[in-house]
């Protein structure tokens, strides 16, 4: 569920429950942190207030000037005066316009730099975030705080802050002008005008309640067609049967959605009778007031007069209700900034150190020094890893799922710190070494291929964008890949579809076998996917892997005896720690975990393999 102004339609006037609770503290520090973002732009800002303020000088006079066509042109009966008055008063409204024109361009410009430099910060800070921010933080928050919280910051910046100004000039200029020409009437408006705008507040708000509904029975109908309407879940809703099941429960959401939105638009109708009988009221009021004032007190009060201020007083609705409204926007935007910030200030936990090595040379040695480790306090997963690998040999992990296999490998190309010990890349401590330097020559297949869509080519490229396509050719023949993509049509240019679902989990593996291939890194880390593929699939997986196993340093998370049997020794792992170590010939009759992983397990895959 979003947070405060992620999912909530924007622009009304009243707050959620959940909004309200979670208001801001709105400090002194927090505001200056907002405004430093309005420096770089502080000289069109600084156009912005002033074309703000004549704008909303330059649209309240054309009223002011009523009083002078109704007076010296029409009662005093002077044409002349009367056109020039006339022109004069469309060139003042003419010239409002377009600064206002003006003022809104620089208005967007700055805001859309604004969001524009945030964006860019916070995409550089998200990609530095080490592995478990993105393994605890809900994807959906991230998406969320990078679009709709820094959309947020762009709306206080176009609308609310120029809001406050241009309202604040032009209710301060009208009252001015109203009290310059008679003082009973305009505290007579005073008082109108906030009694007025309150009834509109609370036709807002039946209304306000009808949206969120609304908007609550959208997400539903967004969550049942995202369900039922992807992949994965049509093949779901075909499979059980269930396409009537899911029609009415559409259909049911779908009515109700249709009479909320009847119900929200005759909302919407009742509260425009609202104001435009309301507004009405006011002007009345004022003429009532001014004509007593005129016929029995001699007051020296003009029918111009009384027209410019009824004029005036229209002019005042719309910046009261605005700025009696702006609050919500205000707490709104705070909320934005405070969830953004709160993203800034997640400290890096994983980056270069000050005078990071680069070594010259990469050998590829790796040892693992009384490493203890844990995701999160006190949950320790990792107990005392000894071990080395020497550059040229290979390593097989083992163990039940679970253990912490794959947890060993992800600290070599450091997605995590070890808690306790080192892990050292030829002698020097992992965490001494530049990152890109490190990553550069630990290459990784894992578990899960990731591909995104696009093609194989495009995929390929990934690890390295300057391949020629005989380097592409090669990697894949390496990776046993090449004669299934030779059989397609569009050969390297085939698409792989969402995320690689055109193609089988074989495929997949074989393709990432090849990007990291390309990348050519110094330790190859392969974990073998732990889900059953067929034989053949295995075996041209297998095919591809051995030799790779013996003419790079490699650490093989496995789960089948061939790849075990290519490695120079086996690591077994059990609940965080290794509990033996060895060659095949001598584990398997030691009459430990090995022993009953051999029997259970990899036993099953030489029946397999032989079956073929
Ligand atoms: P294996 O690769 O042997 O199956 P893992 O290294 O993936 O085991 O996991 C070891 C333990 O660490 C498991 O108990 C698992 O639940 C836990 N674990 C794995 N990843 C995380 C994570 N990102 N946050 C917290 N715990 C995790």
């Amino acid at each position: 569920m979003p947070g405060p102004g992620g999912g909530g339609p924007r622009g009304q006037h009243y707050m959620t429950e959940e909004e309200k609770a979670q208001r801001p503290k709105v400090t002194g520090a927090l505001l200056l942190r907002i405004f430093s973002y309005l420096k770089p732009y502080w000289k069109q800002f600084l156009l912005v207030l002033i074309s703000i303020f004549v704008s909303s000088v330059f649209s309240l006079y054309p009223s002011i000037l009523t009083g002078r066509i109704i007076d010296e042109g029409l009662i005093g009966r002077d044409l002349k005066k009367l056109i020039m008055l006339i022109i004069l008063s469309l060139g003042v409204t003419l010239g409002a316009n377009l600064i206002g024109v003006l003022e809104s361009y620089l208005n967007t410009w700055i805001a859309q730099h604004i969001i524009y430099d945030m964006r860019n910060a916070m995409y550089l800070h998200l990609q530095k975030m080490s592995q478990s921010f993105f393994t605890s933080n809900n994807q959906g928050d991230i998406i969320t705080r990078m679009t709709s919280d820094i959309d947020g910051v762009r709306s206080i910046i176009a609308n609310t802050l120029t809001s406050i100004l241009s309202n604040s000039v032009t209710l301060i200029v009208a009252m001015a002008a109203m009290f310059q020409k008679n003082w009973i009437l305009a505290l007579l408006g005073i008082v109108i005008v906030p009694l007025f705008t309150i009834p509109t507040r609370n036709a807002g708000k039946t209304r306000w309640s009808l949206t969120r509904e609304a908007q609550e029975c959208s997400d539903e109908i967004n969550g049942i067609l995202n369900e039922t309407l992807s992949v994965s879940g049509q093949l779901l809703v075909k499979l059980f049967g269930r396409e009537d099941a899911e029609y009415e429960r559409y259909e049911k959401v779908n009515r109700k959605m249709i009479g909320l939105n009847i119900r929200e638009s005759m909302a919407g109708r009742w509260f425009r009778v609202v104001i435009s009988t309301v507004s009405s009221i006011g002007p009345m009021l004022l003429y009532l007031v001014g004509g007593i004032l005129m016929m029995k007190y001699d007051s020296d009060l003009t029918v111009g007069d009384i027209t410019v201020l009824v004029a005036l007083l229209g002019k005042m609705y719309m910046p009261v209700n605005q700025l009696l409204n702006i609050q919500v926007d205000w707490i709104r935007s705070m909320a934005n900034f405070t969830r953004i910030f709160e993203y800034y200030d997640m400290p890096v936990a994983i980056a270069d150190k000050e005078n990071a090595l680069v070594p010259e040379t990469a050998n590829g040695d790796i040892e693992f020094k009384h490493v203890g480790f844990a995701y999160d306090e006190g949950k320790q997963i990792l107990k005392d890893i000894n071990f080395t690998l020497e550059s040229g040999h290979s390593i097989a992990i083992v163990g039940p799922s679970g253990s912490g296999k794959s947890t060993i490998v992800n600290l070599i190309p450091r997605l995590y710190d070890v808690k306790e010990g080192s892990v050292t890349f030829d002698g020097n401590d992992v965490r001494d070494l530049k990152l890109s330097f490190l990553r550069a020559h630990v290459g990784v297949v894992s578990q899960e291929t990731y591909l995104f869509n696009g093609t194989i080519r495009d995929n390929l490229l990934y690890a390295k964008p300057d391949a020629t396509e005989a380097e592409l050719l090669d990697a894949c023949g390496r990776a046993n890949i090449l004669e299934f993509i030779e059989k397609q049509e569009k050969g390297l240019d085939t698409l792989v579809g969402n995320r690689g679902l055109k193609l089988s989990g074989g495929e997949k593996q074989r393709i990432s076998i090849a990007r990291v291939l390309l990348k050519d890194p110094t330790i190859l880390i392969f974990d073998e996917a732990t889900s059953a593929l067929d034989s053949i699939s295995e075996k041209k997986i297998q095919e591809a892997i051995d030799p790779l196993v013996e003419e790079r340093t490699s650490i093989l998370i496995a789960h089948r005896l061939s790849t075990i049997l290519a490695a120079d020794e086996i690591l077994v792992v059990k609940d965080g720690e290794i509990v033996e170590r060895g060659t095949h010939e001598k584990l398997v009759d030691a009459g430990g975990v090995y022993t009953e992983l051999y029997e259970t397990q990899f036993k099953k895959g030489i029946v397999k393999t032989g079956e073929k």
